[in-house]
């Protein structure tokens, strides 16, 4: 080899430090007696270094790897326990578990849209339902305004499939009171005795109605409620997000042929309803049990700004954004497809991590990276388009 060191750069303590007791590397390299100049370049002994450094350090890393997960389960196992997430799924059974939560998609925005906006949107609306379909935990479905161009679709090119979806609810009624019926059905007021018969079977029971210290964590965290409540309006609900529906006060607009709130046993709890736009001055920290999350049925590439926003509050329903800024490097104000928030909601309800959620369904282009102290650095988003399919978990480390 004529890669000879030249003598100053004495070859015993470049291939082996004499102080490291653990090597058994020799500390020179002597053949038949004699002394030979290092065979190595310069740069094979930084690399060999280095790689006996990476070798070093294997089972500090492989500490840092147990203590993460060992925090990661401890955080969703006190999630479970304080009634903030329904309890895990039993390993046994691999059927969908229904949740007393609604997603409601308001279809009444197609003289917003052209023509391919609402083919988009019609496929957004069947990703959404197969998405809520195969979740670990289901959610409520409903479609407000149901009618007009986007059915034709449905019924012609789409051949009439969306007859055989199940635990769906087409409703012709606006986003009002088609998130009304949802809640009603999502109480057991009509159909719903099935879910609510579900519910305790699978131990949800806790997660409908959850215990003192499930509201005392829920009072102890900064923001009491899922939502800062809004400033202005007096009638909304008070900041018990979780509240069983005996605890619930008066309805806002009283019946006029009921009787008298006093003589009513159980009063009928008024909708909790949240329209959901990256537009709001509130952010979502947690889903909540018996509400109804309104999706604004869009697709509008950003020409209609505020438009979701300003259809809740003409209606007094308080809204929402995910919280993105919270957990991603991504703007706050990232506008999502109506897919995409569908899924992150249904992710949240399987993981209890908001960040874990964004990950998994926020696509790859829009560079959305983890919010984490330390030099570990930012986890990088998965794939997660439209038509994507399932990512993988387990992505970690
Ligand atoms: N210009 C429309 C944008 C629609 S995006 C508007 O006025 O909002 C489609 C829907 O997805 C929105 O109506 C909203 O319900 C939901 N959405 C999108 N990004 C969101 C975010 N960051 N937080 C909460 N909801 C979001």
């Amino acid at each position: 080899s004529n890669e000879t060191t030249t003598e100053s750069k004495t070859p015993t303590t470049i291939l082996d430090t004499p102080t490291n007791p653990d090597s058994n590397t020799p500390q020179s390299t002597t053949i038949n007696g004699q002394k030979q100049p290092n065979p190595f370049s310069k740069a094979q002994i930084k690399k060999r270094r280095k790689q006996e450094q990476w070798e070093a350090n294997k089972p500090q890393r492989a500490e840092f790897r147990r203590t993460k997960r060992k925090e990661k389960q401890a955080r969703k196992a006190a999630a479970h326990a304080s009634g903030l997430l329904p309890p895990p799924p039993p390993s046994s059974s691999r059927r969908p578990i229904q949740v007393p939560v609604s997603f409601l998609i308001d279809c009444d925005f197609e003289s917003y849209m052209m023509e391919k906006e609402l083919i988009s949107m019609t496929a957004q609306v069947t990703r959404c339902y197969s998405d809520n379909r195969s979740a670990v935990y289901r959610g409520h479905m409903g479609i407000a305004k149901w009618g007009g161009k986007m059915k034709e679709r449905f019924e012609g090119v789409l051949a009439g499939n969306f007859h055989s979806w199940k635990g769906v609810r087409f409703l012709e009624e606006g986003w009002v009171e088609a998130a009304g019926i949802l809640d009603g059905i999502m109480r057991g007021a009509e159909g719903g005795k099935l879910m609510g018969a579900l519910a305790t079977q699978n131990g949800l029971e806790e997660w409908k109605k959850p215990t003192r210290e499930s509201k005392k964590v829920e009072e102890s965290t900064a923001e009491p409620n899922e939502l800062a409540q809004p400033e202005t309006q007096e009638d909304q609900e008070p900041s018990e997000s979780i509240t069983a529906p005996s605890e619930t006060p008066e309805p806002s607009e009283p019946n006029p042929s009921a009787p008298s709130p006093t003589t009513v046993p159980t009063p009928t709890p008024t909708p909790k309803i949240i329209y959901l736009t990256s537009d709001s001055e509130h952010t979502l920290s947690t889903l909540t049990p018996n509400t109804t999350y309104i999706i604004g049925g869009i697709v509008d590439k950003n020409r209609h700004k505020g438009l979701c926003y300003r259809r809740a509050c003409e209606a007094g329903i308080p809204t929402a954004k995910l919280p993105i800024g919270e957990y991603l490097t991504m703007q706050s104000r990232t506008v999502l497809t109506v897919n995409h928030v569908m899924e992150i909601m249904i992710r949240w309800l399987e993981t209890g991590d908001w960040g874990e959620a964004f990950l998994k369904v926020i696509p790859k282009r829009k560079e959305a990276k983890l919010k984490r102290e330390g030099k570990e650095g930012e986890e990088e988003a998965g794939e997660g388009g439209e038509n994507d399919g399932e990512n993988e978990d387990e992505g970690e480390e």
